[in-house]
């Protein structure tokens, strides 16, 4: 078993050969992805070491102190929170092979191509068809709010290739090239004025077999990982203390004493509580994932991270009257990426709505905290056990 010491000894080594001043930074990131120091938990050969997931945090700390460049996770967050534990999971050799390395070192970003105009919540009731034909499916279909497909390589997506079973069973899960002419993806705007995600419309995409993850039909178990995965990328981020929306509203208190109020600074300490709270509650979240794969608790956490969000960027915008009425930039961006502390206030104030939506909202999150956390009884599902093509649409 690689341990602690073993790792900061291959991290110096690396250091040494290729020194981060003078080196590539792609260059520098295929080495370390080559070294086993990308995410050490994974098996040598694809990055990893096959070392515990905690010890990430010692390459880590060794390589920032050296000034090494990362490989900017917030741009490429789809890929290694969700499309990489799915296809280490589900993919074979080659995939893993193929699209591991490009994924983990930036070269190739990915997008997840779920929901659709009629299948968000109930996301197993998504209509995009892929027949098989040869050795390929061919795919038809409208996938809605997919948060990067301008910028993305491929693609996650779930498509139903039996329709004649119920909505669970018939679902299979493909690796998507966006590249494909069939693939088409138009700009949505949202109420931040960006437009950081799209439609994208599927007409005759055709999709290898050698492309298909996991077994034809059970792509609704294989989702549950991309699932489980995204809402502890969502809301279990490594953060220090005051790193995330608690960060500037503090900032803001700290250096302008004129706008305190007796009740802005009780709902302020408050909040404040609570924001660390939910941080180590992080913390302990990822301990548990060392143990193996996240399960209902990664949806408690996600529905904190929403909560505090809107609440913390609700009170900072108080906090600045007049002021965090302004907006700094209406313009039609297409943003690489979600910089909640690179903008103004009410930027931040307008982006967190969307917390309590993607990754599943909160409502639905309080239910599975309801029935897989506390037992509770489950809600009435009548179309269980119903074609999908006999339910009603
Ligand atoms: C910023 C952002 C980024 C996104 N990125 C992506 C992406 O990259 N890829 C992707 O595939 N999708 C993405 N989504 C889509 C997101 O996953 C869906 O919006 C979400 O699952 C909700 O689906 P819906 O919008 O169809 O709403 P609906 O499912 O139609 O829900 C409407 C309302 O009904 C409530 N509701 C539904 N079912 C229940 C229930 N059983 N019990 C109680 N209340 C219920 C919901 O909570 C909600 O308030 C993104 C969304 C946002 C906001």
């Amino acid at each position: 078993m690689t341990d602690a010491a073993e790792l900061e000894r291959r991290t110096a080594e690396l250091l040494a050969a290729l020194p981060p001043a003078t080196t590539d930074r792609l260059d520098f990131l295929k080495a370390r992805f080559d070294a086993g120091l990308a995410w050490v938990h994974y098996p040598e050969g694809l990055g990893g070491l096959g070392a515990p997931r905690s010890l990430q945090a010692v390459v880590d700390a060794e390589l920032e102190a050296a000034g090494a460049p990362d490989n900017d996770p917030r741009r490429i967050g789809i890929g290694l929170g969700m499309a990489a534990p799915t296809i280490l999971r589900y993919g074979t050799e080659e995939q893993k092979e193929r699209f591991l390395r490009p994924l983990w070192v930036g070269e190739e970003v990915w997008c997840q191509l779920f929901s659709e105009p009629g299948a968000g919540s109930d996301l197993a009731a998504l209509g995009t068809r892929a027949v098989r034909e040869g050795d390929d499916w061919v795919v038809n279909g409208q996938k809605v709010w997919t948060s990067s497909a301008h910028i993305a390589r491929w693609a996650i997506l779930i498509a139903r290739t039996d329709p004649d079973v119920p909505k669970h069973q018939g679902i299979t899960y493909f690796i998507c090239d966006m590249t494909d002419p069939g693939v088409e993806v138009r700009p949505l705007r949202q109420i931040t004025g960006e437009a950081e995600f799209n439609e994208v419309f599927l007409t005759d995409v055709r999709i290898p077999d050698s492309r298909r993850l996991g077994e034809v039909g059970d792509g609704w178990r294989v989702a549950q990982t991309t699932l489980n995965n995204e809402r502890v990328a969502i809301g279990g981020m490594r953060l220090p203390r005051e790193g995330g929306m608690i960060g500037p509203v503090s900032k803001t208190w700290r250096e302008r004493p004129e706008l305190r109020t007796h009740d802005l600074h009780q709902r302020l300490l408050k909040l404040w509580v609570e924001a660390e709270v939910a941080r180590l509650t992080g913390e302990r979240l990822r301990q548990q994932l060392v143990a193996g794969q996240p399960g209902p608790e990664g949806s408690g956490m996600k529905l904190a991270f929403a909560r505090l969000n809107q609440e913390i960027s609700g009170l900072e915008v108080e906090l600045l009257g007049e002021e965090g009425l302004l907006y700094d930039d209406w313009t039609m961006r297409r943003p690489e990426l979600v910089d909640f502390t690179g903008r103004e206030a009410g930027y931040r104030y307008l982006r967190s709505k969307g917390n309590s939506i993607e990754g599943g909202t909160s409502e639905v999150l309080l239910n599975i905290v309801a029935e897989r956390v506390l037992g509770l009884p489950a809600e009435p599902r009548t179309d269980k056990d119903v074609a999908w093509k006999d339910l009603a649409r």
